[in-house]
């Protein structure tokens, strides 16, 4: 059984996951209605990934005998001023949400639940991915400036 605190923690970041995929969704139509598709399917891609995070720890919560609670959305910022403000962000966002997991695995080691450590392991992993795939594009980005021909191909 989860305890309540780690419950509460757990529902909170589900909101952040969803948050998550709200934002990169909002980001997807910006590129897209710029007639960037690529990039477009690119933020798709990455909001579908945060539906699946949310709902690992929707079933994560079910699986422990606890109370899932979905709480309202924030609207996600829908104009950019630029490709680079989106990865900025995207970094800056992403860097949150590893702080955000590695709060709840702390939470996790408190609470000395070793089910829930083992379930928070596979976050802390997908964040040093996430959190490096971003960087390397932000990088490109950079070396471009943003603009022209290297954006086609990137
Ligand atoms: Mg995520």
């Amino acid at each position: 059984m989860l305890s309540k605190k780690l419950q509460d923690a757990f529902n909170e970041q589900i909101n952040r996951e969803f948050f998550s995929e709200y934002l990169y969704l909002s980001m997807s139509a910006w590129c897209k209605s710029g007639n960037m598709d690529g990039i477009g399917n690119y933020f798709h891609v990455q909001a579908q990934e945060e539906h699946q995070h949310a709902m690992k720890f929707f079933n994560f919560i079910h699986d422990r005998g606890g109370t899932v609670l979905l709480k309202a959305l924030d609207a996600p910022q829908s104009k950019f001023k630029s490709l680079i403000e989106i990865f900025e962000q995207t970094l800056e966002h992403e860097q949150f949400i590893t702080k955000s997991i590695n709060t709840l695995m702390s939470t996790a080691f408190k609470e000395d639940d070793h089910a829930a450590v083992s379930f928070l392991k596979w976050f802390i992993d997908e964040q040093v991915e996430e959190e490096a795939s971003v960087s390397k594009i932000l990088h490109k980005i950079k070396l471009i400036k943003g603009e022209g021909h290297g954006l086609l191909m990137i």
